[in-house]
């Protein structure tokens, strides 16, 4: 272990342990690394330690490099990020105990990240950190047009050149900590033969001449006639950034601006660039327009603040092995869960530590409501669905919302296991071939509709499966539902009957058509129906695909190859 710690930092030391030679090492080494028992390193350094700002970092590894764990220096010393960089070489756990790292106290770094703020100069960083951590604060300047939720550990200040950290679109420089916000809109008007290296070259000048960051730039401008130059477009997609493109009618709605007779005779605008950049940054202007060669450009500034997000997440049938690592970690990277109550209390050992929300079954439109306003406000929220969210789930109702208020919201729908999904694999393989799903709950969809659909599935053979087959106010759809299918199908039609799928009250029936509304059903249940070809073997409800008829000899197993 030692020698692959040697060809990792080949200027390292390797010393045989004797407990005597630590006072000979102490304070010789930035990093002494135990390869032995954490207690054997403990008891050989007690007697040397003194304070956090002299030690020498100390970290032990096990003989096979399982696990390295910082034990003194983690911060200041950096013993933390050696054992995550050895740890990568070694293939092992980094064990980092620190309480910054583990209750994100003052994590400047994961708080920087939140804020998609840019860091001008990240060298910078380390020597704020251990700042942080000898004084337990910071100061902090910031500009006005700056709106972000701040940690504990900062103290504000008007004074630029007394802070630790900078927030500024502006070019700054100095020992500080240089964070820039994207909160810069350039609008610009051009010529069609314009070059890309001709934007470039415009833009930053016109930044540089007063004194703007380029790196601040969050997007670019302009009238709709002009946004699909190419020159235009591979700028933009060079920077990751976002291209804004507005009608005359639009651009005309900012009257605040310059009026050139020219441009105004030839695109009917005022000045392209000032109205556009406006628009798009509803804030205000910082560089009026700027004359350049083949291109006008000005700039103006909107408030930066914390973006929020979205995830509406499908949490599976039920049991914590049914829900998908990426809904682990939208739930993992959130900080406020929604949910109908149930299906919270399904992931609860996942959300111990986040803020919940947890609401009863039909406050579905509060429920999003709310959910998207968090969002809108900046919040990174979970709004979890059982099964998939698609499904009879909050993805549709979400959407409808934002389509009908035409909101900016980052949302993202991460799938789950639906209940038919669930259920068709605890009774065997029923919908294996073409399947139509109801929901046999009339709170949203009529009755008579539901009646005509149940007809027209069970007319064309489909295999039915039926979520929500009982409701507390209609005891009777499940019996409707089988004086419909009935016309078409034969009494011993066989049905699978799954309560709880996966959880721990799961339980399955198999039964016939005829007898499907005798057994006991509520919402924890769903039904699935064969079709004429399904068949009942041992525990397994089956619905052949249609191989058989195809390959009817090959099916023996024995008396030819299955494959
Ligand atoms: N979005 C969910 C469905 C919501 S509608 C999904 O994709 O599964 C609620 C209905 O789903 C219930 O009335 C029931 O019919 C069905 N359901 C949900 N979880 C179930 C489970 N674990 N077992 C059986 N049925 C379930």
């Amino acid at each position: 272990m030692a020698e692959k710690i040697i060809q990792y930092f080949p200027d390292s030391k390797l010393y045989k342990f004797n407990r005597t030679d630590i006072s000979q090492i102490w304070n010789s080494h930035r990093f002494i690394i135990f390869i032995m028992a954490t207690g054997i390193a403990v008891r050989s350094i007690a007697p040397f330690i003194k304070d956090k700002k002299n030690d020498t970092a100390v970290l032990s590894i096990d003989e096979e490099g399982k696990y390295i764990i910082p034990i003194i220096g983690g911060h200041l010393k950096g013993a933390n990020e050696l054992a995550k960089t050895l740890a990568k070489f070694l293939n092992s756990t980094p064990f980092i105990t620190t309480a910054s790292d583990l209750n994100n106290l003052p994590a400047l770094d994961l708080w920087i990240k939140r804020c998609s703020l840019k860091v001008k100069n990240p060298e910078i960083l380390s020597k704020i950190m251990s700042k942080l951590i000898d004084n337990k604060n910071l100061m902090l300047f910031m500009e006005n047009s700056v709106q972000i939720p701040l940690l504990n550990c900062f103290q504000l200040t008007e004074n630029i050149s007394e802070a630790d950290i900078v927030i500024t679109n502006k070019i700054s420089k100095g020992d500080k900590l240089i964070l820039v916000p994207t909160n810069l809109f350039i609008g610009i008007g051009l010529h069609e033969w314009i070059t890309e290296e001709k934007i470039e070259r415009g833009i930053k000048e016109a930044l540089n001449r007063n004194g703007f960051e380029f790196k601040a730039v969050q997007a670019i401008a302009t009238i709709d006639k002009k946004s699909t130059y190419p020159a235009l477009l591979s700028f933009c997609k060079k920077y990751g950034l976002k291209l804004y493109s507005y009608t005359s009618e639009e651009l005309n709605s900012i009257t605040t601006v310059s009026h050139s007779d020219i441009v105004y005779k030839s695109v009917g605008v005022s000045s392209v660039s000032e109205q556009a950049c406006l628009l798009a940054s509803q804030g205000k202007l910082i560089i009026a327009k700027q004359i350049l060669k083949d291109m006008t450009v000005a700039v103006a500034e909107g408030i930066f603040s914390v973006r929020g997000k979205l995830y509406i997440v499908g949490t599976g049938p039920g049991n914590l092995n049914s829900i998908t690592p990426q809904a682990v970690k939208a739930l993992r990277n959130s900080e406020l869960i929604m949910g109908y109550k149930t299906y919270i209390g399904h992931i609860k050992s996942l959300i111990e530590d986040k803020q919940v929300l947890a609401y009863s079954m039909t406050d579905e439109v509060k429920r999003a409501k709310k959910a998207i306003n968090e969002a809108l406000n900046g919040k990174i929220v979970s709004l979890i669905s059982g099964g998939d969210p698609g499904v009879y789930g909050m993805a549709g109702i979400i959407l409808e919302i934002v389509a009908k208020n035409n909101v900016e919201l980052e949302i993202e729908i991460i799938p789950g296991i639906s209940a038919l999904n669930a259920c068709s694999a605890i009774s065997g393989a029923p919908i294996m071939n073409d399947f139509a799903v109801l929901s046999l709950s009339d709170r949203l969809t009529p009755w008579n509709v539901i009646e005509k659909r149940i007809d027209k599935s069970a007319e064309a053979d489909f295999v039915i499966v039926l979520y929500n087959p009982k409701s507390t106010a209609r005891q009777d759809h499940l019996t409707r539902a089988k004086e419909i299918i009935l016309k078409y199908r034969t009494n011993t039609t066989p049905v699978a009957i799954v309560r709880g799928a996966t959880r721990d009250e799961q339980s399955i029936v198999l039964t016939t058509l005829e007898k499907m509304d005798e057994h006991s059903v509520d919402m924890q249940t769903t039904v699935i129906i064969g079709n004429s070809k399904s068949f009942i073997y041992k525990n397994w409800l089956i619905t052949p695909r249609g191989y058989e008829a195809k390959y009817e000899r090959e099916y023996k197993l024995g008396s030819s190859s299955m494959g």
